[in-house]
């Protein structure tokens, strides 16, 4: 699975780098970006709670 942020919809509140750091961080621009081009299995559950969790929906699963 891979997953993206939508930096134009982003509010960088934090939430899915706090839910799950191993897959998002904020970066310089204050807008979170995912760290690792594919979620692995053992992060997966939290990448998706941070998806879900996400106030503005900016997480989007790339479908390839
Ligand atoms: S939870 Fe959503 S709005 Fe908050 S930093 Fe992450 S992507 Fe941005």
């Amino acid at each position: 699975m891979k997953l993206k942020v939508n930096q134009d919809v982003c509010i960088g509140c934090g939430a899915c780098q706090a839910i799950c750091p191993n897959a998002f961080e904020i970066d310089d621009n204050g807008y979170a970006t995912t760290i690792v081009d594919e979620i692995s299995e053992e992060i997966k559950e939290d990448a998706i709670d941070a998806k879900e969790g996400c106030p503005v929906g900016a997480i989007e699963e790339v479908v390839e």
